[in-house]
């Protein structure tokens, strides 16, 4: 299982008992929340490192359960599993869909994203501490910038960060756009219930949103939307005793 979502931890939770799970995570975050089961960290060196690993481990199926954002490791999964001959299933939760009242303008990168937002003045960055060097050479905007770790240089001249990890609530999004004058958000389209409170505080305060398209899946992935699917695909392709699924908590 490529980890690294909340998705991926509760898939190895409802596949218990029952195959063996090794979950790989990149190592980029320093306290993870750890799935149950095994876990490996660190990268494996790129496609052929990971053909490499699923022969030498014998892995049956590969899930990537990987953030919709993690192109280079989906690609290099499709890639490793084409190669080996191992079955490959991508877990992929929906994006997220623009409602009545929505002030949305979707761009297709952070490049993008950080040109629509260049005349702001006051602007909440959600995009994750790595994307920050797409928008250090903004001098005008101030940014509120949260991740889970802290940033590193190259950073914007003037933000300020916010260290926290969802989930976020409505009431506390909405407290926090309001109290710092917040003006436009950018987020990625990341989809899922754990960072959607912003859209919603957005929408009620009407505040304009950036939103960074997916990169595309990669040609010819078997994809499914969500843990009782990927349960349920899982469970047809590798015999046993049926499992339930109480995957959305
Ligand atoms: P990425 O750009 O697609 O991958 C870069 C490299 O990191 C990969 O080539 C691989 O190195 C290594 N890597 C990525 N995911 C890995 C995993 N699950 N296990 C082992 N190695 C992995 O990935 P990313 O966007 O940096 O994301 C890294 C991790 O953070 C992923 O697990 C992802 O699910 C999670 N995450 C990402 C985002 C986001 O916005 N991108 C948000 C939340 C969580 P090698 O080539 O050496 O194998």
């Amino acid at each position: 299982m490529l980890g690294g979502t909340g998705e991926a931890r509760r898939l190895a939770v409802a596949l218990r008992p029952g195959p063996r799970v090794v979950t790989s995570l990149a190592g980029r975050v320093a306290r993870p929340v750890l799935p149950p089961g095994e876990v490996r960290v660190g990268g494996f060196g790129g496609a052929a490192g990971l053909a490499a690993y699923l022969t030498a481990e014998r892995v049956d199926v590969v899930v990537d359960a990987t953030h919709p954002f993690a192109a280079r490791m989906s690609g290099n999964a499709a890639e490793a599993a084409a190669t080996t001959g191992v079955p490959l299933l991508v877990l992929r939760r929906p994006g997220w869909t623009e409602r009545p009242g929505d002030r949305w303008h979707r761009v297709p990168d952070l490049p993008a994203a950080a040109g629509a937002v260049a005349g702001a003045d006051r602007v909440f960055l959600t995009t994750g501490r790595r994307g920050l060097p797409a928008f250090a050479h903004l001098t005008r905007p101030w940014f509120l910038v949260r991740s889970v770790d802290p940033p590193e240089s190259p950073v914007p001249p003037r933000m300020a960060t916010l260290l926290d990890r969802g989930p976020f609530t409505v009431a506390g999004e909405t407290a926090l756009l309001r109290d710092h004058a917040i003006e436009v958000v950018v987020t990625k389209d990341s989809g899922g219930e754990m960072t959607a409170a912003k859209l919603t505080a957005a929408r009620d305060l009407g505040l304009r949103v950036v939103m960074v398209d997916r990169p595309p899946l990669p040609p010819g992935a078997v994809a499914v939307p969500t843990v009782e699917a990927a349960l349920a695909h899982l469970t047809r392709a590798t015999p046993g005793p049926r499992r339930s699924c109480t995957c959305g908590s």
